[in-house]
């Protein structure tokens, strides 16, 4: 990509459906905001025609592509070596010098092949993308979020974005006559990689984790007692996260602990209840835009980075909270 040319952007949405996720909207919001015009935004979605013009259905876009679910009728889902075929179809098609996909599981997988395929940079991670006339530059946030690093792209880039790092405007993404999707055929898997089985994870009703715009952690001050921050959670419409000493101790499920062996998350508003805020957890959180902490000590290192601290006992200062939050949404 030469510098000052306007960039053309593919935008990688695995799994999409209607209404789209609030994290495929900040991805297209992106995308419009980088490339010249919407023309140059590009999409791809590893679903079938049906559901992508539902779900895309009243967006400006140059081109739409899909999975051809009929050419490899084994799987309705698209494994990472199946889905980096598609994606680089669309990319060659389109032209794309800029590929934006969410930093989730098999997406992030399938755009590290593309990238070697295509002989482009990959960044992952990212918390911004910028398109200035020198070209497109990354932000990451490095070393438990002590830095935020700045990469500049040379040549066609494969970008990996946190969720919630992007607002969707106000007047919502740009509005047109929706192209009809190309369905791109799903080559037959390889022998190295088959998916044997798939089970759903149970529904908890509450946003996924590492998605949420709000996220309600809690710890070791908790002291057993996580139905504070359930309730907290969902006064606040919030994903449950924790610290890791609540997960050893077995009070929540390890998929919930936030961290440095945990989940990142980057939501934009992230309470912690009863967490010290030791460097490993921060490894996770840092980056949210609004972190809030409830804490007895006021020496807690969390305090050092929370916007908003309370000093107080959780068992007295979060059912008030929760009210208050209840009280508010009516
Ligand atoms: C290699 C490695 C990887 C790690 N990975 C992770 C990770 O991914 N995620 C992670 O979280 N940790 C991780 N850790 C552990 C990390 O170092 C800390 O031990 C852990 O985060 C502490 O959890 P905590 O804040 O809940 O507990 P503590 O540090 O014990 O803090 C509890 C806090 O609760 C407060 N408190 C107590 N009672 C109350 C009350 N009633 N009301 C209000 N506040 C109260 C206390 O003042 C204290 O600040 C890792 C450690 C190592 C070595």
């Amino acid at each position: 990509m030469s510098p000052n040319s306007a960039p053309t952007v593919l935008v990688v949405l695995d799994r999409i459906g209607a209404p789209l996720r609030s994290t495929d909207q900040q991805l297209l919001a992106l995308a419009h905001t980088v490339a010249g015009s919407p023309e140059s935004v590009h999409v791809l979605t590893a679903a079938d025609a049906d559901t992508t013009r539902n779900a895309l259905d009243g967006l400006h876009l140059g081109s739409v592509f899909c999975a051809d679910t009929d050419s490899n009728a084994h799987d309705a889902a698209v494994p990472a070596e199946q889905l980096a075929d598609l994606i680089e179809h669309a990319a060659r098609q389109t032209g794309a010098t800029v590929l934006l996909a969410s930093d989730a599981g098999e997406v992030s997988d399938a755009l590290a092949r593309v990238a070697v395929r295509l002989e482009a940079g990959l960044i992952t991670h990212a918390v911004g993308v910028d398109a200035a006339e020198a070209g497109i530059s990354v932000q990451k946030s490095v070393l438990a979020g002590a830095y935020t690093t700045r990469c500049a792209a040379e040549s066609t880039v494969c970008i990996t974005v946190k969720p919630n790092v992007v607002a969707v405007p106000e007047t919502g993404l740009p509005a047109g006559t929706t192209p009809k999707p190309q369905p791109v055929e799903v080559p037959v898997s390889g022998p190295r990689v088959t998916v044997i089985e798939r089970s759903p994870v149970e529904s908890t009703g509450r946003p996924a984790l590492t998605e949420a715009a709000a996220v309600v952690a809690g710890g070791r001050g908790l002291n057993g007692d996580f139905s504070l921050v359930e309730q907290l959670a969902d006064a606040l419409g919030a994903a449950v996260g924790a610290s890791r000493a609540a997960v050893d101790a077995g009070w929540t499920e390890h998929a919930a602990q936030v961290g440095q062996t945990g989940a990142t998350v980057s939501p934009q508003l992230y309470v912690a209840l009863g967490i010290s805020g030791a460097l490993q957890h921060r490894a996770g959180m840092q980056t949210a835009q609004t972190i809030v902490a409830i804490n007895k000590d006021p020496d807690a290192p969390i305090f050092e980075i929370a916007d908003l601290g309370i000093v107080g006992n959780v068992t007295s200062v979060v059912p008030d909270l929760v009210q208050r939050c209840e009280k508010a949404r009516q």
